[in-house]
């Protein structure tokens, strides 16, 4: 960004970020970015392609100065690989980067406060990484990271919300005894159980419009060939735009592993590990990339990112929105992972209409920060 005359700073929580100037004193920020950090064995684009798009844009505006500011955010922490909890950079951002998630360690002990300081920072300057009052809103150009763009054959889609998620663990009890012995008739099968209850999960999601149900995780006790197992312990992942249809389902499977359960002489037990509302992008804003997605010569597209982002933390604050770019065969967090040159430039495209539609909305202007 230094060709560009932008000073770019680190602040408290490791985040880079710069501004460039608007044409009037006084005038509001509109934020653009994503992360820069990424999970292991990863691809090329999560995070850090809408960081490079920002500083695109800005390149697009060949020395032009809009109303407002643009402060371009690369995010140092999103994917919560290190400390096993995500968004620790944007956090910062909203004011959430407190004493609790500061205590938080990593597989080898260092706290984020420690690593935070290892990295020449200081956790008590991170009051100064809040935004300002006077941020217009956060845009956030991200890889879909799914199938669904590349199957309807469109380069960009807006982001209507970002799925809200709970994470649970379910334990079937039954009795463990002799594989060769017991008739089928007289078991306590823990994992048959499961498995039963696994394909009403699969089932129940397909039948319930956008609804996406996982069991990820299946761990069976004791755990040998020639034992019908006595528990299995399973993890259900469960996710939908509407917070209120995710938690009827949910309330529908717990009832559904009770039953079979029941039925078969088990027992089983549930416990919450997440729960997490949806979080919808801003509509104004929204409306604004749809425009300028049909002046890109692009059909406007919406759609549910059923994966968490740094929009959904920045929207706590001010209001956010997400252009997500195809991502080919739907491969992301893996090397495979890639976009094509001309959904990029389709990318940049759109967002330069955006930023010249922003710049002569009054509607824009006459926004200040959410209370
Ligand atoms: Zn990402």
């Amino acid at each position: 960004m230094e060709p560009l005359g932008v000073p770019v700073r680190v602040d408290a929580a490791g985040n880079l970020r710069g501004v460039y100037p608007s044409a009037q004193p006084n005038a509001g920020c509109l934020l653009i970015g994503s992360h820069l950090d990424t999970v292991p064995n990863a691809g090329a684009y999560d995070g850090v392609l809408g960081v490079v798009l920002a500083v695109a844009l800005l390149e697009e505006l060949r020395g032009r100065n809009l109303p407002f500011g643009i402060e371009v955010v690369g995010f140092s922490e999103e994917e919560g690989v290190r400390f096993g909890t995500p968004f620790i950079g944007s956090r910062a951002l909203v004011g959430r980067l407190g004493k609790e998630l500061l205590e938080i360690r990593d597989a080898r002990g260092i706290s984020v406060r420690k690593a935070i300081e290892e990295f020449g920072l200081n956790p008590e300057d991170l009051p100064q990484a809040e935004v300002k009052n006077d941020a217009l809103g956060y845009l956030e150009f991200h890889i879909e990271q799914g199938p669904v763009l590349e199957k309807l054959n469109l380069p960009l889609a807006g982001v209507e919300a970002i799925a809200g998620q709970s994470r649970m663990q379910f334990t079937f009890l039954g009795r463990a005894n002799h594989a060769g012995t017991t008739p089928m008739d007289l078991r306590y099968d823990a994992v048959a159980g499961a498995a039963e209850w696994i394909s009403v999960v699969e089932r129940a999601a397909q039948d319930t419009h956008g609804l996406v149900a996982t069991v990820g995780k299946i761990e069976a006790k004791p755990g040998a060939t020639n034992v019908i197992a006595a528990e299995a312990r399973l993890t259900l992942d469960v996710r939908h735009s509407s917070d209120d249809i995710r938690t009827r389902a949910v309330n529908n499977l717990i009832r559904l592993a009770q039953e079979i359960a029941a039925r078969r002489g088990l027992s089983v037990t549930h416990n919450t590990l997440l729960s997490q509302r949806a979080v919808a992008m801003d509509s104004f804003l929204n409306q604004q990339i749809e425009q300028a997605m049909l002046k890109t010569g692009c059909k406007p597209h919406r759609m549910v990112s059923g994966a968490g982002h740094d929009a959904m933390i920045m929207a706590e604050r001010i209001p956010a929105a997400m252009i997500f770019l195809r991502t080919p065969g739907g491969i992301s967090h893996d090397p495979a992972e890639s976009v094509a040159i001309e959904d990029v430039e389709k990318a940049i495209e759109c967002g330069r209409h955006l930023l010249d539609q922003l710049a002569a909305s009054p509607e824009f202007h006459q926004r200040t920060t959410r209370a």
